[in-house]
């Protein structure tokens, strides 16, 4: 089978490629690198405020937006065509793609201007404030207080894994407002800056690069947040979770099915680059039936996820997400450990000096495949995607 096209959606791919080749960043001028999900560097705020202003940055929305009112099939080329080059997007990904469409979905007038404008246009990053210690699979265990005093809510508790929030300018922060109420209900969302004085951010060191920390416990305490700031109704944060979440998976459907592709391409130049001693795995039958399988289920993802996304851009309801994500991130996974294991030795030497220098990201498959771990716990485990795929995809009771 080939999948392709019409006329009037490889011009919609043409003209979008003409941007991004007078306009994309070349690699010399993005000096200044990238520290944590929500720091966004200078470039790379001209580089996104110039999406917005081309209509180029969500393209599936109005231009107000910074949008053109792409039809689905051509947001599903647009996100092609941003995986294939690996042009960033955003460097606050959480920020572009949960939080801006959820204060969207459930603000205020005036939160929509102030807060998902400037982040649309790049003038401020967001974290997003959702785990903690006890509450990760099960969200609604949340014990994070707010308690609402005249107009001003009073903030005490922690939140973890938050991702880039020593550098963020807001947290879109779950609390409970209401204790007594059942676990899912008394939640509310509250739009925190960061600069308010109780907030104390303590960057954890990461395996894979224990100088560049992204995840931070976050402490609140007597932390003092305007009413004005909440998002939605009191107590009913619990459906803007819900559609958090499902923004969040909508960002899932083409970048797995897409992502798989580049990973294959990257695996293909470590095969016929020879390593040290001049072996090359592109010569051993084992390894290159590992590739051809890993291919083949790269298809299957990428088709899983078109048709998904067809589902969802019709509105229909598409719980194959979790067969998507849990799919994809066990393939990566796997296959990461595969390449590694079978470079040997070379496979363990993240910082290969033999290794030409723009290719030392295709060679460091140890350390994509410690990275590859978080891919298989972010935006719900594993485990959790294998509970949704046996309730509702198979319709075997609820535990
Ligand atoms: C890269 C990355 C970025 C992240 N960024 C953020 C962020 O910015 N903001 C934020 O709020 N959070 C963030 N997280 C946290 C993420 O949402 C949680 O790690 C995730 O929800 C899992 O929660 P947990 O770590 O508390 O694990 P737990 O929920 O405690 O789970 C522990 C283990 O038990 C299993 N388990 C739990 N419940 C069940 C069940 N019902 N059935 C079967 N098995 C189960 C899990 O699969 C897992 O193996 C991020 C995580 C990662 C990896």
């Amino acid at each position: 089978m080939r999948l392709h096209y019409d006329e009037e959606t490889e011009a919609f791919r043409s003209e979008l490629r003409s941007f991004f080749q007078a306009h994309l960043p070349p690699p010399e001028e993005r000096t200044e690198p990238v520290r944590s999900s929500a720091h966004i560097p200078q470039w790379a705020r001209d580089w996104q405020r110039l999406l917005f202003d081309s209509g180029w940055l969500v393209p599936g929305w109005p231009p107000e937006l910074g949008g053109r009112n792409a039809t689905p099939v051509q947001q599903m080329v647009y996100f092609e065509e941003l995986v294939r080059l690996e042009v960033p997007r955003s460097c606050n990904p959480q920020g572009l793609s949960i939080i801006t469409p959820s204060i969207l979905d459930f603000g205020t007038e005036a939160q929509k201007q102030r807060y998902a404008l400037a982040t649309l246009r790049a003038e401020i990053s967001w974290c997003l404030g959702m785990s903690e210690p006890n509450a990760g699979s099960d969200l609604a265990g949340l014990r994070t207080q707010a308690e609402q005093r005249g107009d001003t809510f009073v903030v005490n508790g922690q939140k973890v894994w938050t991702s880039g929030a020593h550098d963020a300018d807001f947290c879109f922060c779950f609390v409970r407002t209401d204790p007594q109420a059942p676990k899912h209900a008394g939640i509310s969302v509250l739009i925190v800056d960061m600069t308010t004085p109780g907030i104390e951010t303590r960057p954890l060191p990461e395996l894979t690069d224990p100088d560049n920390a992204d995840f931070n416990e976050v402490f609140f305490t007597d932390v003092e947040v305007p009413a004005e700031n909440l998002v939605g109704e009191l107590h009913h944060g619990w459906s803007i979770a819900g559609g958090s979440l499902a923004h969040e998976r909508g960002m899932l459907w083409i970048a797995e099915a897409t992502g798989l592709e580049r990973i294959l391409e990257r695996v293909l130049i470590t095969a016929t680059t020879p390593l040290p001693g001049g072996r090359r795995l592109a010569d051993d039958v084992l390894f290159r039936d590992t590739v051809a399988r890993a291919y083949v289920q790269a298809q299957a993802v990428k088709l899983l996820g078109y048709r998904g996304f067809a589902k969802v851009s019709k509105g229909d309801k598409a719980p194959e997400h979790s067969l998507l994500k849990l799919m994809g991130s066990e393939l990566r996974r796997g296959l990461a450990l595969e390449v590694g294991e079978a470079m040997g030795t070379a496979g363990l030497d993240v910082d290969r000096a033999d290794a030409p220098a723009n290719r030392r990201d295709d060679e460091a498959w140890f350390l994509h495949w410690l990275q590859s771990f978080s891919n298989t716990i972010a935006g719900g485990t594993s485990e959790i995607q294998r509970n949704i795929i046996a309730e509702r995809i198979l319709g075997l009771p609820r535990r």
